[in-house]
């Protein structure tokens, strides 16, 4: 580690490492601070992401992938379940390899990386940030840059520490619990959804099958209702009903800002990327593919502020403006559904259940299962058209 770089990022999950990427390819020196001993562990993911978002952003390497996805079934309360129609390709990640590999694929560009370093505070000029205080293994040290990277996740606090409101209101925040059990015996390329206000209030449950026996199966709730039932208990339940002899081979519980976009993400040296600035689709709570997209964005323009010398807020308003230009009418449209939805009660969602289970198996799509739901609520037409029809 030198004394001082170009840009600091904090946090290697997929949005830090695709950021420090993007950063040194630009040509800007970068150092990736990481404060777990391993990156990509602990994983807190059900490892779910579209083929086509994934595509876009990655050459994807087969070794990250456990299984391809090609169905998707819906759950009603009742227990009516809804194949749904789709054509699009899922893959259900092996996330250890995968983000372990995103950090070397940064480590490749040029990118000097640190476990076991975690970052305490930032460093203030006149200026504005201008470095980081990292505990590395209980010694203290500061190192200097231009630009600070904030991409350390929801429980992020770079951010807080410029000014920036990162609050995630309760309601918004999708408190999650999951275990991967080895002994599933489902439909191999089948992910499961399933809804009801009593065993998932707030949320959704899923059942990602990961391949030779494996699965991961987790629930995220509300935080409003998690006072009432911790998820951990909700999942035990679930998990009694329908794999009462699962083999647990691992348990996390993690967060999810299913919110609407910082409304801030940058300030004077000072960038924030992924969970941390909540660029996570609120409606599904899925942030792999769009937190790396930002990143690269992020990672870019960071690049491009340093080769110009200019690392003011105004200058790093770029990212936030092409952000905005490109995803924050879309994240818009994902909240109000997500709030809509999200509010359904059980009745609802059978009666939509059995709405759909009357069309043909062809017609089982998104947008008619979305135009079953909205009979009540019109006004929501027209996002959904827009966000699932020409897909
Ligand atoms: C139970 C669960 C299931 C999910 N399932 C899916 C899914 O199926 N599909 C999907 O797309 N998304 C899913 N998500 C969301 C997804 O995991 C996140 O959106 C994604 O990981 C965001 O990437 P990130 O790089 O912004 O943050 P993270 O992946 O959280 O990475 C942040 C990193 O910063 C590090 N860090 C934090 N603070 C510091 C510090 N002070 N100093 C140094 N390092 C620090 C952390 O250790 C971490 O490695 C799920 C989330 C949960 C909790």
């Amino acid at each position: 580690m030198k004394p001082e770089y170009d840009i600091i990022i904090v946090g290697a999950g997929p949005a830090g490492s695709t950021a420090a990427r993007m950063a040194a390819l630009g040509g800007a020196s970068v150092l990736l601070l990481e404060k777990d001993r391993e990156i990509g562990i602990p994983v807190r993911c059900a490892e779910g992401v579209g083929q086509f978002g994934l595509s876009a952003l990655i050459d994807i390497k087969p070794h990250w992938i456990a299984k391809k996805i090609s169905g998707a079934m819906l759950h009603a309360p009742s227990g009516a379940q809804v194949p749904l129609h789709t054509e699009q390709i899922g893959y259900v990640l092996n996330r250890k390899i995968f983000d372990f590999e995103l950090a070397q694929m940064a480590a490749l560009a040029g990118v000097d990386i640190e476990t076991r370093a975690f970052v305490c505070n930032l460093l203030h000029d006149a200026h504005g940030v201008a470095g980081v205080i990292v505990n590395r293994m209980g010694d203290k040290q500061t190192i200097r840059c231009k630009i600070v990277i904030g991409a350390d996740g929801v429980e992020s606090r770079v951010g807080r520490w410029a000014g920036l409101d990162t609050t995630t209101p309760m309601r918004d925040m999708e408190t999650c619990a999951q275990v991967t059990i080895g002994n599933y015996n489902g439909e191999a390329n089948t992910c499961h959804f399933y809804f009801s206000q009593r065993s998932f209030p707030g949320g959704y449950g899923w059942v990602f099958p990961k391949g030779q026996g494996m699965a991961n199966i987790g629930l995220g709730i509300s935080g409003k209702y998690a006072h009432l039932r911790a998820p951990c208990e909700l999942l035990e339940d679930f998990l009694r009903q329908h794999y009462p002899h699962a083999a647990i081979l691992t348990r996390v519980a993690g967060g999810v800002p299913c919110a609407l976009p910082v409304s801030a993400m940058v300030a004077n040296g000072l960038m924030i990327v992924g969970d941390a600035a909540h660029q996570v689709n609120p409606l599904t709570g899925g942030g792999i593919v769009s937190s790396m997209a930002a990143a690269q964005m992020a990672g870019r323009i960071a690049a491009e502020a340093i080769a110009k010398r200019d690392v003011s807020a105004k200058a790093l308003s770029a990212y936030e403006k092409e952000w905005r230009r490109q995803e924050g009418k879309k994240m818009a449209m994902y909240y109000r559904l997500k709030q809509f939805v999200f509010d359904l009660d059980d009745d609802a969602f059978n009666h939509i259940a059995n709405t759909v289970l009357k069309l043909e198996p062809k017609k089982r799509t998104m947008v008619n299962i979305f135009k079953a739901a909205l009979l009540k609520k019109p006004s929501l037409m027209l996002d959904v058209v827009k966000l699932f029809a020409q897909r």
